[in-house]
C-alpha cells in the first residue's frame, strides 16, 4: 500500500511516509557532555543509595501507599497531613515555573531519568555493543533480523531494567522487604512479583524502542514551555545574526557568509533529532550536546565558539538583560510563602492524631449489676519521630469503672494503634441517656489531649437498653 507522504513538518522519529527514524546521535565529547556526565552519574548514586539509607531508624524516602504512610527526610506524614503534602507538592510545581523561568528546560537536559539512563547507560552500552552511532559492528542493519549483538544488548538492557525497577520498588516497599521478596517464590508475594514485572518491562520497552518519543510524544512538559519561558530565560540557542547565511565549506567563503560551515554535527548529535538552527521546538530537550559539537567544528575552523551556547532570546538580539521581572519576583514569593507555611505547619502539627470512636456493635449494655458499660474505641497516630507509649484516663466520671488493657499504648514512630477502653457507670449517672466525659490521652512527653466523648445509657423511662 502506498501511504502519502505527509505534508509539512514531521516528528523527527517519523519518516515521511510515517516508519520510524531512528536517532542513533553521534556523542559530542566537550566540556557540557563532561559536566552533565558528572551530574548524571551522581544523580544515579543519589537515586539507588536513598533506599538504603536510613534518617531517625526510618528509610529517607518511602512511600508506603497501601498504609498512606509517605516518610520523606526522616518525617512521616500521614492521610490527616494533606495540607503538609499539598504545601509541599505545590512549592514543588512552583520551583518548576521558577527553574523553567529562570534555566529554561534545565530539568529535561540534565537530571530527567529518562535523559540521564538513556543518554549515560543505555546508548553508551548500544555503541559499545553495536560498535559506534552507525551500529558498524551489525552489517545487517534491518532491526527484526537476529543478530548476536543485538540479543546481547537486548540481554544487558533487561539486567538493567530489572535493576532499576527493583530500586524503584523499594522506594515503596523498603529494602528490608524486598530482600526477603527475591529470596522467595514468585508465588508466596503474587502483587510484588507482578508489579516488579510490569514495572521491568515499561523500562524496558522505553529504553529499547519507545527512547526519545517519551520527550517528544509523552511528556507534557514540553508543550508547557512556551507558557514557562519568556524572553529572558536561559535555553540552549544557536545564533543566527552570526551563523546566517550558512556556507557549506570551510575554503573559499565569500565575506557574507555566517560562521555556520553547515557540517550538520549538530544535527548528527541531537538525541531528539532536530536540528537548532530552526530555533526554539518543543523537541529541544536543552542537553547541551549541540554546544558541544559545534565548539569543536569552531575550534577546526578557527572561529571563536558559542554559535550554539546557552542564551536568552532577548540577548541573542542584543537587548539588555532584565534579571529581574515580574515571574522571576512572582514566583520566588509565592514559593516562600508556600515553604513558609509548610515549615510553620510541620512545627506546629501535633505530635499525635487521636481518634475516638463508639463501639461499632450496641451503643451501651447494662450489666447483671445494673451498671451500665460503654465501649470506647481510641485510635492513637504516632506522628512524633519516637516510639511512645499513650496512657488513657477518663475525667468527670469519678465513680466510673475504667477498664483499659492496653493502657499505656505502645505506638511506633509513625505507626498508628487502636484499643478499647470499657468505662462502667450507675444508670443513675445518666441524664437524658447521655453523660458527658473527656478521654485524656497522654505521652507523658510530647502530647497531652483531652477529647469530649458522650457516654450513652438508658433514659429515665427506660427500664433497660
Ligand atoms: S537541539 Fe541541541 S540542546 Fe536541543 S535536544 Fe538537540 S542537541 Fe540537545
Ligand atoms: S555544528 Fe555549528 S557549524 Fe555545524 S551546522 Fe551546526 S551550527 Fe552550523
Amino acid at each position: 500500500m502506498t501511504v502519502p507522504a505527509a505534508i509539512g513538518r514531521v516528528l523527527p522519529t517519523m519518516n515521511q511516509d510515517g516508519s520510524r527514524n531512528w536517532i542513533r546521535p553521534k556523542p559530542a565529547d566537550g566540556a557540557w557532555w563532561h559536566r552533565r556526565r558528572i551530574v548524571a552519574y551522581a544523580l544515579m548514586v543519589v537515586f539507588f543509595a536513598i533506599p538504603h539509607i536510613r534518617i531517625n531508624g526510618m528509610p529517607a524516602i518511602m512511600l508506603d501507599l497501601p498504609q498512606r504512610h509517605f516518610t520523606i527526610l526522616g518525617t512521616t506524614f500521614l492521610p490527616t497531613d494533606t495540607l503538609l503534602l499539598m504545601l509541599l507538592l505545590a512549592s514543588a510545581v512552583v520551583s518548576i515555573f521558577l527553574f523553567s523561568a529562570l534555566f529554561g528546560r534545565v530539568w529535561c537536559g540534565w537530571a530527567c531519568p529518562q535523559t540521564v539512563y538513556m543518554e549515560f547507560i543505555f546508548r553508551p552500552i548500544e555503541r559499545l555493543i553495536e560498535g559506534g552511532r552507525s551500529g558498524s559492528l551489525i552489517l545487517d542493519k534491518n532491526r527484526s533480523h537476529f543478530h548476536w549483538r543485538r540479543l546481547l544488548k537486548y540481554g544487558v538492557y533487561l539486567v538493567i531494567a530489572l535493576f532499576l525497577a527493583h530500586t524503584f520498588l523499594a522506594y515503596f516497599v523498603g529494602v528490608d522487604a524486598l530482600e526477603r521478596w527475591v529470596r522467595l517464590s514468585p508465588y508466596d508475594h503474587p502483587t510484588p512479583f507482578l508489579v516488579v514485572a510490569a514495572t521491568t518491562a515499561l523500562i524496558f520497552f522505553d529504553f529499547t524502542y519507545f527512547r526519545e518519543q517519551t520527550c517528544l510524544i509523552a511528556c507534557p512538559y514540553g508543550r508547557w514551555q512556551s507558557a514557562l519561558l519568556d524572553n529572558e530565560s536561559l535555553i540552549v540557542t544557536y545564533d543566527a545574526k552570526r551563523g546566517e547565511p550558512r556556507q557549506h565549506g570551510v575554503k573559499n567563503r565569500p565575506a557574507s557568509a555566517g560562521d555556520c560551515v553547515a557540517c550538520n554535527a549538530c544535527v548528527i548529535t541531537c538525541p531528539t533529532g532536530i536540528d537548532i538552527r530552526n530555533g526554539l521546538q518543543m523537541e529541544c530537550i536543552h542537553c547541551t550536546q549541540c554546544i558541544d559539537a559545534c565548539d569543536a567544528i569552531m575550534d577546526q575552523v578557527g572561529k571563536p565558539r558559542g554559535l550554539i551556547r546557552y542564551a536568552s532570546l532577548d540577548q541573542l538580539a542584543g537587548k539588555p538583560r532584565h534579571l529581574l521581572r515580574p515571574r522571576v519576583i512572582l514566583y520566588p514569593a509565592a514559593l516562600l510563602l508556600l515553604l513558609g507555611g509548610f515549615a510553620f505547619a510541620l512545627e506546629t502539627k501535633a505530635k499525635a492524631d487521636v481518634m475516638i470512636l463508639r463501639s461499632q456493635a450496641e451503643p451501651f449494655t447494662v450489666e447483671q449489676d445494673g451498671r451500665v458499660a460503654n465501649q470506647i474505641r481510641v485510635k492513637i497516630a504516632n506522628r512524633s519521630l519516637r516510639d511512645h507509649e499513650y496512657a488513657i484516663s477518663i475525667l468527670g466520671a469519678d465513680s466510673a469503672q475504667v477498664i483499659a488493657p492496653e493502657s499505656p499504648l505502645a505506638v511506633k514512630a509513625g505507626d498508628q494503634r487502636t484499643t478499647s477502653v470499657f468505662v462502667l457507670l450507675p444508670a443513675s449517672a445518666f441524664s437524658g441517656g447521655r453523660r458527658d466525659i473527656k478521654v485524656r490521652i497522654t505521652d507523658g512527653v510530647d502530647y497531652a489531649d483531652e477529647l469530649p466523648f458522650n457516654l450513652l445509657g438508658p433514659t429515665r423511662s427506660a427500664k433497660s437498653p
